[in-house]
């Protein structure tokens, strides 16, 4: 999968493709990140890529034209066809399900405002979609194509070294929050591993971390359970 990123700090793209299951990804051939600035794009001496608010108010808004050639040259980089977001406040909420349908493009350009934001004209003409990344304003979209590239990233296969990692994750296909997880000192002064995870009973052990997944959904996030369409063997053990 392809990523372009239209942001005025590509160095910000370079950090992202050096680490953790996004680096691991590059490095296996699941995914390539591309910086474009839209600096390189601007006119003039000053390469100016922001101007005053029409309407006055106050900071400044990212210009029309060094965006849409950055947009432009990214897409004309690589044949495969390719969706163009926009992350934005004002943007649909990502979620587990909106990042499975992302992961399954083959390309995405990510635009990254500053400022107060981008000329309305330029979303009007080249994005397809906005995105936020939760309710509440950060200075810049950088983070927010961070965050989307990563949970696209988990989700190319093989890009985690665990295939079903992903799929035991909270809001995996069952929709509900992950189980509780231990690992050693079997006895710590901070209590005991519960004693089912230590039996090798491997059906005991699947229906107890499916009985916590079950009620930590249902004490932390009980929206979800329902659209998480529950067995009735799930119903019998929330009631138990
Ligand atoms: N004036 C804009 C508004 O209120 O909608 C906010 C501009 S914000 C200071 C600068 C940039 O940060 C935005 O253009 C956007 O790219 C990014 N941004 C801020 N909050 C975001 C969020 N919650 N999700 C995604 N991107 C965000």
């Amino acid at each position: 999968m392809r990523f372009d990123i239209v942001s005025l700090f590509p160095e910000f793209v370079a950090q992202l493709a050096a680490h953790g299951v996004v680096g691991r990804a590059g490095e296996r051939g699941l995914l390539s990140l591309y910086g474009w600035n839209p600096r390189d794009f601007a006119e003039g001496n000053y390469r100016r890529v922001d101007d005053r608010p029409f309407g006055g108010g106050p900071g400044m808004v990212m210009l029309v034209d060094p965006l849409r050639a950055a947009i432009r040259a990214a897409r004309a980089a690589d044949p495969a066809p390719a969706k163009t977001i926009y992350l934005s406040p004002q943007g649909s909420c990502l979620t587990q399900a909106k990042v499975r349908d992302l992961a399954s493009q083959p390309r995405l350009i990510l635009l990254c405002g500053r400022y107060e934001g981008v000329d309305e004209r330029l979303l009007q003409a080249e994005v397809d979609e906005e995105i936020s990344i939760g309710d509440y304003v950060l200075s810049g979209g950088e983070l927010a194509a961070a965050v989307l590239v990563d949970a696209v990233a988990r989700l190319q296969e093989g890009a985690l070294n665990d295939a079903d990692s992903a799929e035991q994750d909270s809001f995996g296909s069952d929709g509900l929050l992950d189980c509780p997880h231990y690992t050693r000192p079997v006895e710590h002064e901070l209590g005991a591993v519960p004693e089912v995870l230590l039996s090798g009973n491997h059906a005991e052990i699947a229906r107890w971390r499916r009985m916590q997944a079950l009620g930590r959904t249902w004490l932390r996030r009980p929206d979800l359970l329902d659209e998480a369409g529950l067995s009735k063997r799930d119903r019998a053990l929330l009631e138990a």
